[in-house]
């Protein structure tokens, strides 16, 4: 007996849309496809309900960097950074609340440069805090010492 679900997805294949993105749950792993116009409604994920798109700064390293920043679905905001700087702790509560209200349409990501000196070096970071926008790898936007949040945003809201 032939099987009707398989015969019904032969009929009608599914095909991922363009302005479809994938994004995989960093709770649960599930791999999660999202319309690119659905991103600010803060989706979920099928599996878990997670929210797939951050309200918070997203630690990042160099082994992820790919899957963080250059396959993201959002404009990404990297933070580099180090815990024994001043000025990059000041920044912090900035970056919580730029990540609170871009939600959706921007992800705020940090990258500690004495755990990835990789993405630092490639950048050119010599001096932290430096924060660099990037859509889908390109870079947008750098921005070099501490700034602030109004600066920020006047920086980021053409791009996302
Ligand atoms: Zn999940």
């Amino acid at each position: 007996m032939p099987c009707l679900l398989w015969l019904h997805m032969q009929a009608a294949p599914k095909v991922m849309e363009p302005s479809e993105s994938v994004m995989v749950c960093r709770e649960c792993g599930a791999t999660n496809r999202v319309s690119r116009e659905r991103l600010p409604e803060a989706p979920t994920c099928g599996r878990c309900h997670t929210g797939l798109t951050p309200r918070a700064p997203v630690a990042i390293t160099d082994g992820n960097w790919r899957v963080e920043v250059d396959a993201s679905p959002l404009p990404v905001l990297v933070d580099f950074w180090a815990p024994w700087c001043g000025p990059c702790r000041t920044m912090a509560p900035v970056l919580d609340q730029l990540a609170a209200e871009t939600a959706g349409r921007l992800k705020i990501a940090k990258l500690n440069v004495d755990e990835n000196p990789e993405a630092a070096a490639r950048f050119g970071v010599r001096a932290i805090p430096t924060f660099v926008l990037l859509d889908r790898g390109k870079a947008l936007e750098e921005m070099r010492g501490a700034i602030s949040k109004a600066a920020l945003r006047s920086r980021l809201t053409p791009h996302i």
